[in-house]
C-alpha cells in the first residue's frame, strides 16, 4: 500500500495520517515552497490510489505553508478549512437508476425460473434470432419455467432492430391475452429482442396513444409513459448494448427514416440475468461489433456532459476489463475469462449510459443506422476514434484519468498480449495518458478489422447533410463538445475516403 516512491517525510504522513494532522509549524518550515513543488512532480509517477492520497497531503502542505503564519497559533482553524486540491464535491447531485436485481455469473441462467416465479405465473417470451433452440438452451429454460408452474407464451422472435410495426403488433398480441397482475415479460436475446420487449412492456400498460410512435422522443406526439410497464426479466445473449440495464428502447423507422428512443425511468428491466456462457457461440463479427459498442458506451458515458460519479466509477472498471478482453474474446471465443469480462463490461456500460447519457459517436451511429442500416456496434466503432479526437481537449481531464487508470491496469498484461507493447514502462503524463487511450482504441479497431472510413458503412458525400440532421438526438446532446451542423458536416466529410 505504501508507495515506494514517497519521500521519507511523506511516508510518515501516509502511514500515520493522524500524525500528519497534528504536524506542528516547525515541520512546515522544513518544506520550502520550491522543495514542495519538486516533490509534487513525483505524483506523476504514482498509481491512482497513491496519487490521490499523496496529492491530498501535498496540497495540504502547500496550503499550510502558504498560510503558516495565520495557522501557527490556530490549528483548529486548519481542520475547518477546505482542503485545497481535493475533489470539489459541492456539485454532486444526481439520481441513479439500475435494475432492481442483477444476477451475474457463469451458468446463472439456471436460477431464472425461481426469479421469474417471484414476478408472476404467466410469462410472455420474446427471443432473438440466435439459434438458442438448436443448442437446447432455450428449450431447457422454458421447461424449467413450466416446472416452476409458469405458463410460457412465446409471443415474438426478432432478427432485426425493432421497428414501430414490430412493437405495435406485439402489443396487440399481448393485449389479446388480457394481461394483468401476475403477468410478466421475458426477453432473451441481443439488444433487438430486449428493446422490443421493453417497448412492448411499456406500451401494454400505457394506452393513451394508438402506436408506440406517439411516445417516441422527438418524433411522436409527446405522450409520456406514466404507468409502470409489465415486469420484465432480461437475459442478454450478446455482450454489447447493455440495454438490459437501460431505461430506453431504440425503435427504428425507415419511412420516414429515424431511429428514436422510447424512454422512461420506469422502463429499466426489473430483473437481469447475465450469464456470459450464453455468449460463447457468438460469431466473431458480432463479438467484435457488440464489444466495441460496449467500449464506446463506457467512454462516452465517462466523458459525457451529463456524467455522474457512480457511472464514472463503473466506466473505469468496465474499460479496464473490456479493453484487453475484446481482442481475446474475438481471437479465442472459448475464453471464459474474456467472455465474462465482456459481459460484465457491457452490463456496466448499460447502467452508465442510462444515468450519464452518451455522445457524438452514438449520435452519428443513430443516423447511420437509419440512413445506411449500418449495424449499431459497427457504426459506433467507426465513429469512436474520431469522437475521441473531437472531444480530446474538452474532456482532457477524464480521458487523462482513464489513460492513467488503463496504464496501471494493463502494464500487468502478459507480454504476448497484442496491446502490451503500447503500455509504457513509466506512468504517462496527462497528455501521454490521453494518447494512450487513443492508441489502444486504434489498435483494437485495427486488430478486429473495424474500418476507419465512413465510406465503408455506405456513406457518400451526398448523404452527409442528411446524416448531420439524423445525428441530432439524445445521444448527441450529451457530447462534451458542442458541435454546430457545419462543424459536424466537416468532421464527417473528413471521414470519407
Ligand atoms: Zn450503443
Amino acid at each position: 500500500m505504501l508507495p515506494a516512491l514517497l519521500p521519507p517525510s511523506l511516508e510518515l504522513a501516509v502511514s500515520k495520517p493522524s500524525v500528519f494532522l497534528e504536524l506542528k509549524p516547525p515541520v512546515y518550515h522544513s518544506f520550502p515552497e520550491q522543495k514542495v513543488r519538486a516533490k509534487h512532480n513525483f505524483l506523476g509517477r504514482l498509481t491512482d490510489p497513491c496519487r490521490t492520497l499523496a496529492g491530498s497531503i501535498l496540497s495540504r502542505l502547500v496550503f499550510a505553508r502558504a498560510n503558516q503564519d495565520g495557522l501557527r497559533n490556530n490549528r483548529s482553524q486548519l481542520r475547518k478549512m477546505p482542503m485545497p486540491g481535493s475533489v470539489d464535491v459541492g456539485g454532486i447531485n444526481y439520481d441513479f437508476f439500475s435494475p432492481r436485481k442483477i444476477l451475474f455469473g457463469w451458468g446463472r441462467r439456471a436460477e431464472l425460473a425461481s426469479e421469474v416465479r417471484q414476478l408472476g405465473r404467466r410469462v410472455f417470451v420474446v427471443s432473438g434470432s440466435r439459434k438458442l433452440e438448436a443448442t437446447g438452451i432455450f428449450g431447457d429454460l422454458m421447461d424449467s419455467l413450466r416446472q416452476q408452474g409458469c405458463e410460457c407464451l412465446h409471443v415474438a422472435t426478432i432478427s432485426h432492430e425493432p421497428e414501430i410495426a414490430d412493437v405495435d403488433t406485439l402489443v396487440a398480441d399481448i393485449l389479446g391475452h388480457r394481461p394483468g397482475a401476475g403477468d410478466c415479460l421475458l426477453a432473451m436475446g441481443g439488444g433487438s429482442a430486449i428493446d422490443l420487449a421493453k417497448a412492448a412492456a411499456a406500451m401494454v400498460t400505457n394506452r393513451e396513444g394508438s402506436s408506440v410512435c406517439d411516445y417516441l422522443e422527438g418524433v411522436g406526439k409527446g405522450l409520456k409513459i406514466t404507468q409502470p410497464p409489465l415486469p420484465l426479466i432480461a437475459i442478454p445473449t450478446t455482450a454489447g448494448t447493455g440495454t438490459e440495464a437501460t431505461k430506453n428502447a431504440v425503435i427504428s423507422s425507415y419511412a420516414p427514416a429515424f431511429k428514436k428512443s422510447l424512454r422512461s425511468d420506469l422502463m429499466v428491466p426489473t430483473i437481469v440475468v447475465v450469464d456470459p456462457e450464453l455468449t460463447m457461440t457468438l460469431p466473431a463479427t458480432t463479438t467484435a461489433h457488440t464489444g466495441m459498442d460496449a467500449i464506446t458506451q463506457l467512454i462516452e458515458s465517462l466523458i459525457s456532459k451529463r456524467t455522474q460519479p457512480i457511472p464514472q466509477a463503473l466506466c473505469l472498471q468496465g474499460l479496464k476489463l473490456a479493453i484487453p478482453a475484446l481482442i481475446e474474446s474475438v481471437d479465442y471465443p472459448q475464453s471464459k475469462s474474456a467472455r465474462t469480462a465482456m459481459s460484465h463490461a457491457a452490463l456496466l456500460s448499460g447502467i452508465a449510459l442510462a444515468n450519464s447519457g452518451l455522445g457524438m459517436a452514438h449520435g452519428v451511429a443513430a443516423g447511420l443506422g437509419v440512413l445506411t442500416k449500418a449495424p449499431h456496434g459497427l457504426a459506433c466503432a467507426v465513429m469512436l476514434p474520431t469522437a475521441l479526437r473531437v472531444n480530446r481537449d474538452v474532456a482532457a481531464a477524464q480521458l487523462a484519468g482513464l489513460g492513467l487508470s488503463l496504464w496501471s491496469s494493463l502494464r500487468c498484461l502478459a507480454v504476448d498480449h497484442p496491446l502490451r507493447s503500447l503500455i509504457p514502462a513509466n506512468p504517462p503524463s496527462d497528455s501521454g495518458s490521453i494518447d494512450l487511450v487513443m492508441e489502444l482504441i486504434d489498435a483494437i479497431s485495427e486488430r478486429i478489422q473495424i474500418p476507419k472510413s465512413l465510406s465503408a458503412v455506405g456513406v457518400t458525400a451526398e448523404l452527409i447533410p442528411q446524416l448531420v440532421l439524423a445525428s441530432r438526438g439524445n445521444s448527441m446532446s450529451g457530447n462534451p463538445r458542442e458541435l454546430s451542423n457545419s462543424e459536424l458536416d466537416g468532421i464527417l466529410r473528413g471521414m470519407i475516403s
